[in-house]
């Protein structure tokens, strides 16, 4: 590589901001994405994502379920400039249920939004959601939602936030007026105040009008008085921005806003650009850090297959870590060895597709037709490199499954291969008699996610069957060996060829252990 490739690699990498947006249903993650591309720029009008969703020209049927019930089970990924910063912004999955879907997304970005309803605060179904951005580390902003309306206090949603997940809201903005009568934010480092108008329907951008501390104190009286006080007090505990708690994911720089007025999307969006870290270089699997202008190399995080009924195809979506890729160029999958080309990469937003030909650092590539593929698999162009493998979520939710026809068992296999591949869920195959798969998954929907697609795609309608088992840790040959023959305790093979102990109840797991200090139980995340 030369030394112009090299600079513009590093140079591209710099500009990249890859993060995702993630809420509790319903608190505004859909309005806040469109709204970030208004302010950006990249569409003129609010309503075009909404208008979007209403077109099934090239949607498959998945999608359709996607529409009947008003969730998002797709991942998209969404380029735009800013400021002369390239935002990637990829979308997670919205379901209340969560799945081992959105952490995958999580692993391939540099930071979070944590949209969270003014009203309702930190929701308990999606929790594990925010604990998961905690673990791995990753910087948060928080944007508190539909300050338009009445809700919690302030001060009452800063102490919530802290207790619930441990990362502490460092306030950048602060509201004057209480949720409901909100008159509009000071800015805590510049005293400003900025008041909160309505626009039509949010469909353009808010004028925000900054005032200096003296007009707002005379215009906006007690409400004012009150924010100034919160705001020492605020200053008095220390719940400031600094960069670099921020970015080990102790503190959380937080906004407050509404974004169907376009109220605080600025400042959002403003600080993506300026807090949110470019993509930094990632460890492999030897420790070593592969520098951002290392040879071309990615990881794929997500697949999704059957995107257009119109023509069976397969998707795997690549983070670039390293180097530049540029479409038609020969990758190697670290798994297998193989290399395949990448004449029809594309990058992705909903079900509109356009071609990429080139990608940095912290880009998102989609690659088409790459069957072969599996989650965590590593790609590179020239130095080999393979990435850590994704800890594997603990599943809580155990189920047999068979054909209802036997006719379609062939049909039933290849969805069973597909879906297990794309990580829809785990399925775990008896060592030794019966020979229905079980499924494991962290969540109901993903039984949902299942048997929709089990039938819509593969055309094998599928019934599940209840199972005894409630707990699972990973074992070693040796140790299955030796609990096999308990009996309530069961060994299963996950497809791939990981051994999986499962248990009739917690107290049941704890006595084994208790019993057989010998046995090593790993842990998989949220088994804890
Ligand atoms: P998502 O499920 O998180 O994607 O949420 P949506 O963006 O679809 O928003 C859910 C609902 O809340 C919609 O009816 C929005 O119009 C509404 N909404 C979003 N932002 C605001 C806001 O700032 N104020 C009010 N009052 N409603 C909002």
């Amino acid at each position: 590589m030369d030394e112009s490739e090299r600079l513009e690699i590093l140079t591209e990498a710099s500009r990249r901001r890859t993060f995702a947006i993630i809420s509790h249903p319903d608190a505004g993650k859909t309005t806040l994405t469109e709204k970030f591309l208004l302010y950006a720029g990249a569409i003129a009008e609010a309503g075009a994502v909404k208008a979007r969703t209403g077109r099934r020209d090239t949607r498959s049927d998945w999608m359709a379920m996607e529409q009947e019930r008003g969730i998002s089970v797709t991942s998209t990924a969404l380029q735009f400039e800013y400021r002369g910063a390239w935002i990637n912004l990829l979308d997670t999955p919205g379901h209340r249920d969560f799945s081992e879907d959105t952490y995958r997304v999580l692993t391939a970005v540099d930071a979070v939004v944590m949209v969270l309803d003014t009203a309702k605060g930190i929701e308990t179904q999606t929790l594990k959601l925010f604990e998961v951005c905690r673990s791995l580390g990753l910087p948060m902003l928080t944007y508190l939602n539909k300050f338009d309306r009445p809700g919690k206090a302030p001060l009452e949603l800063l102490d919530e936030i802290e207790d619930k997940i441990g990362v502490r809201p460092t306030p950048m903005t602060w509201p004057v007026g209480i949720p409901g009568e909100f008159r509009g934010v000071i800015d805590r480092v510049t005293g400003v105040f900025t008041r909160f108008e309505r626009s039509v329907r949010g469909r353009t951008m808010a004028t925000e009008v900054p005032l200096d501390a003296s007009v707002a104190a005379a215009e906006e009286g007690p409400a004012w008085e009150n924010a100034v006080d919160e705001c020492a007090l605020l200053e008095a505990v220390g719940a400031t921005h600094d960069q670099a708690s921020f970015l080990s994911g102790k503190t959380s720089p937080l906004f407050v806003g509404s974004a169907m007025n376009n109220f605080g999307v600025r400042a959002l969006l403003d600080a993506v650009v300026d807090l949110v870290p470019s993509p930094s270089p990632r460890r492999s699997i030897d420790g070593e850090l592969r520098p951002l202008d290392a040879p071309l190399a990615g990881f794929v995080f997500k697949i999704q297959a059957n995107m257009d009924p119109s023509h069976r195809d397969h998707v795997a979506f690549v983070r670039i870590c390293s180097g530049r890729f540029v479409r038609g160029v020969t990758l190697t999958h670290a798994v297998t060895g193989r290399t395949f080309s990448t004449k029809y990469a594309s990058s992705l937003f909903g079900a509109d597709r356009s071609t990429i030909e080139v990608a940095y650092p912290g880009d998102v590539v989609g690659l088409v037709n790459a069957g072969e593929l599996r989650i965590g698999d590593a790609l590179y162009a020239r130095n080999p490199v393979v990435f850590p493998s994704f800890p594997q979520f603990a599943p809580e939710i155990f189920r047999r499954v068979r054909v209802k026809d036997p006719g379609r068992a062939k049909q039933f296999r290849r969805g069973l291969e597909q879906l297990e591949r794309e990580g829809v869920l785990q399925v775990l195959y008896e060592l030794d008699g019966d020979p229905l798969p079980v499924l494991a998954a962290v969540g109901e929907m993903q039984f949902e996610v299942f048997h929709y697609r089990m039938e819509h795609e593969f055309g094998a309608v599928v019934e599940f069957l209840p199972t005894p088992y409630r707990v699972a840790r990973v074992i070693s040959s040796d140790g299955a060996a030796l609990l096999g023959r308990i009996p309530g305790v069961r060994v299963l093979r996950r497809g791939d060829d990981t051994l999986l102990v499962l248990f009739e109840s917690q107290v049941r797991l704890q006595t084994v252990e208790r019993d057989h200090p010998e046995v090593d139980f790993g842990m998989l995340l949220g088994s804890g």
